[in-house]
């Protein structure tokens, strides 16, 4: 006999139901039970209908696919105020004469606006777990302010606190802008411990120690990072070979590649969780690989800077967990649709081989290797998961027919078909709005703050409304 499920907080029924669950990886007109933050139930419609006793609310969900909620593993909200700037400008430029000059410049007003609205487009566009790798301002104030925001939003995830410390000569080398680098290693490392303490690992949004890059952040400090988050229980999280003159730098610093070198610093665990990956030999791979360390993929900001393609077959043999992130909305936007149907693209042209991804290995590194990387029971759906999924919309015009739906969602469905997002148990978006924000207000807020801070961090030569089509004709 079925054991009954009392007291269920909400049944979301009708949908086909995509679990990421190899044991029933498909469940045609299914429903999930959901008590309390976590999936009590899930299975065929009527088995569940059956099993559920007095429902505080029942949704249908027919015509859609729910799937587990989308984990942007990378991002920096921040920088949602120079959205459309900085364009036609490569990593290092835009780096210095964009993206450092306008982080040194926002204050924490400035930033919580644009947090607000990045975590609004991600849940609006069924991202439900967001890592943010928040680097302006780092004061224990803003980096709170920052988890609270994206809690208010009613997401999940964790605000990787941007650390830097003294300055060294890979930052020096990189052209980075002295400002950020205020604090020392051991103030740097006291309002990262603090914050940890406010928001501990079973927040909804975590702190994890960020030193911002590896090849311009001290080695001591790097290592303290990794300390701190064993001690607390969290991931650790920093920037590493995104682009080729980054590990060309390292290797003229420090006399090996980047990754050997972590490795020889007892840097590589599975806590360990690095943005990018690019620019790796074998031999990195197969030490990455061996510590389960997590590289996390950018690829639609990895084709705007023009940073490179990463080795996703060798790394994912070679045992890397590989997760999928945005990488910032100034550079990609907030959907993590269109990601998976760019990583999947990427690697086919890498390897000109269309067999070497598929529409179900996207979604695992969408949603269950982000899962693993947070190291908590979310990116599938069964029970005993935490309720953290969506439910989208396949039946506009440019979704249908959606014959292999699997194939839809990684291919045509865009944010916009998110009709319905839980998370921990909670229904954050409904009917395609938020139910816990007022999104004017949150929109016209992150507008101004824009405005302010391209004045501010002397920028406005970025801001033309138009120029000339013929200098991008020239070939180097
Ligand atoms: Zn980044």
């Amino acid at each position: 006999m079925m054991t009954k499920i009392e007291n269920v907080d909400l049944l979301f029924t009708g949908a086909d139901l995509y679990t990421l669950n190899e044991d029933e990886p498909v469940i045609y007109n299914g429903a999930i039970a959901v008590v309390g933050n976590t999936i009590a139930a899930i299975g065929p419609a009527s088995d569940v209908a059956a099993r559920c006793q007095n429902i505080k609310r029942t949704v249908d969900c027919s015509g859609t696919v729910i799937m587990p909620g989308l984990i942007d593993a990378h991002t920096h909200q921040f920088q949602l105020l120079g959205r459309t700037l900085g364009d036609g400008m490569s990593l290092l430029p835009w780096l210095a004469n964009f993206m450092l000059p306008l982080a040194a410049s926002v204050d924490s007003k400035h930033a919580l606006a644009a947090v607000e609205l990045a975590a609004l487009n991600s849940a609006l566009s069924g991202t439900t777990a967001v890592v943010d790798n928040h680097y302006a301002p780092v004061d224990a104030e803003t980096t709170l302010a920052v988890a609270h925001s994206m809690q208010r939003v009613g997401i999940r995830g964790a605000v990787a606190r941007g650390i830097f410390g003294p300055m060294v000569e890979g930052g020096v080398r990189m052209n980075c802008d002295e400002r950020l680098f205020k604090y020392s290693a051991k103030e740097e490392l006291e309002i990262t411990e603090h914050c940890l303490q406010q928001q501990p690992a079973n927040s909804l949004v975590q702190i994890w120690p960020a030193p911002v890059n590896t090849v311009y952040i001290d080695k001591e400090l790097m290592q303290a990072s990794l300390e701190l988050a064993v001690k607390h229980d969290v991931s650790w999280h920093a920037h590493m070979s995104e682009s080729q003159f980054e590990v060309e730098i390292h290797e003229s610093v420090y006399g090996q590649r980047p990754v050997n070198w972590l490795h020889d610093n007892g840097l590589l665990t599975d806590r360990t969780t690095f943005a990018h990956g690019i620019w790796l030999d074998d031999e990195e791979i197969k030490l990455l690989g061996n510590a389960k360390s997590t590289i996390i993929h950018n690829p639609v900001s990895n084709q705007y800077l023009a940073s490179g393609i990463i080795k996703l077959g060798p790394l994912l043999e070679a045992g890397a967990n590989i997760a999928l992130g945005t990488d910032g909305v100034a550079v990609a936007g907030s959907d993590m649709f269109e990601a998976m149907k760019s990583a999947q693209m990427l690697q086919h042209l890498r390897e000109y081989d269309a067999e070497s991804t598929s529409a179900e290995l996207m979604l695992h590194l969408a949603c269950r290797n982000g899962g693993q990387m947070l190291r908590k029971n979310v990116g599938v759906l069964k029970t005993g998961a935490l309720a953290d999924f969506i439910s989208v919309d396949l039946r506009g015009a440019h979704n249908q027919p959606a014959t292999r739906a699997v194939c839809s969602l990684t291919s045509s469905v865009r944010g916009s078909d998110v009709c319905h997002v839980v998370v921990d148990g909670e229904h954050i978006v409904a009917d395609g709005r938020s139910t816990k924000v007022d999104q004017d207000k949150v929109v016209a807020d992150a507008i101004q703050a824009s405005k302010q801070i391209i004045e501010k961090a002397g920028i406005t030569d970025l801001v033309a409304a138009w120029r000339s089509p013929k200098r991008f004709y020239t070939s180097k």
